[in-house]
């Protein structure tokens, strides 16, 4: 579905070459207030695909949120070929609370699309925004980081078996890609499944701006806008090494004891095999505990609050081939 005219929305048109910054009523509180999202259109002269860039659908989670501000607000689209629908914070109320989930009822807006009409609270701010702003899109990006407490490489989430997610994933250019569906419910897996390839990009920590991840993930929408063919002068980015990981053979290192945590390693770092990955000790120091890599990988994410219960996840390990192995040896020598 190419872009030959104007974006329409319940309530408005943008035009070619035209820009609207809108806010848009998905609810309304208590005090009988509207529950409005910020959306940027921008509708390039020239005609492409549209495509969405959201963030913050888990309220506390801020580097997407600079990263589509920043595209929308900031980036010279004079000559964009296509459409950019910006949705810099989906979860106001999750945002206004900086915490994950929606807070009636701690329902995950995240797990609500495509979202339904007559139905819960979540559901319907998950419609509103899904008919208006996701379904008129041929593809989109929804910008996330880890669960408070944890941190994570930036990496993209795809779904590998649907070849316009494959070459959308590929275009954005990362080190990491894990494959899979994604669970029910998520912005990617709906729109994925009604049509509208979606990956997800998960960068850093929540409760705060990452610059130099966020940084790598503009350099990842400007090379998903190159390969489309939707600015001039742009290229595909290659980010000298690759891996992709199956969803299901990702290995969570998990705490044998309780205790605070020292790591010795951090996201981002290859770790080989029998290699000290953390300490864990008892208040006293007396007695400590070393967890050790069972195989030789890449630490794709890891705690950051430093303390466990056993079995308590303390990092992300993801198996290398060897060709990976070696070039981000190489990487990391430099
Ligand atoms: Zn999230």
């Amino acid at each position: 579905m190419a872009t030959d005219g104007d974006f329409t929305y319940n309530g408005g048109r943008v035009e070619p070459g035209e820009t609207q910054n809108i806010r848009y009523g998905i609810s309304e509180t208590y005090l009988a207030d509207p529950i409005r999202i910020p959306v940027t259109i921008i509708n390039g002269e020239k005609s492409g695909p549209t495509v969405f860039l959201s963030a913050a659908a888990h309220g506390d989670e801020l580097n997407g949120i600079e990263v589509v501000r920043e595209v929308a607000h900031e980036w010279n689209l004079s000559e964009l070929a296509g459409t950019l629908v910006c949705l810099p914070i989906l979860n106001v109320p999750g945002f206004l609370n900086q915490q994950r989930y929606l807070p009636i009822y701690d329902r995950d807006l995240n797990r609500s699309f495509p979202g339904k009409e007559g139905s819960t609270s979540a559901n319907r701010m998950a419609h509103r925004i899904y008919t208006n702003f996701i379904s008129p899109c041929d593809f989109g990006l929804d910008f996330h980081t880890s669960t408070r407490g944890r941190t994570n490489m930036l990496h993209v989430r795809a779904n590998m078996d649907d070849d316009d997610v494959y070459r959308l994933a590929r275009a954005f250019g990362s080190n990491v890609i894990i494959d899979g569906e994604g669970p029910d419910g998520t912005l990617r897996g709906e729109a994925t499944a009604d049509g509208i390839p979606t990956i997800t990009v998960e960068m850093g920590e929540a409760h705060r701006f990452q610059r130099s991840l966020i940084d790598e993930a503009l350099e990842g929408v400007m090379s998903v806008l190159a390969e489309y063919e939707m600015l001039e002068y742009t290229s595909v980015r290659w980010p000298g090494w690759r891996t992709i990981i199956d969803d299901n053979e990702k290995t969570w290192v998990r705490a044998d004891v309780g205790g605070i945590v020292e790591m010795l390693h951090g996201p981002g770092e290859l770790v080989r095999e029998g290699e000290s990955i953390c300490t864990i000790s008892n208040p006293f120091k007396t007695e400590s505990t070393v967890t050790k890599a069972p195989f030789t990988g890449l630490l794709v994410g890891s705690l950051e609050n430093p303390v466990v219960y056993p079995g308590n996840p303390i990092c992300h390990l993801a198996g290398l081939d060897e060709q990976a192995q070696n070039l981000l040896e190489e990487e990391q020598r430099s």
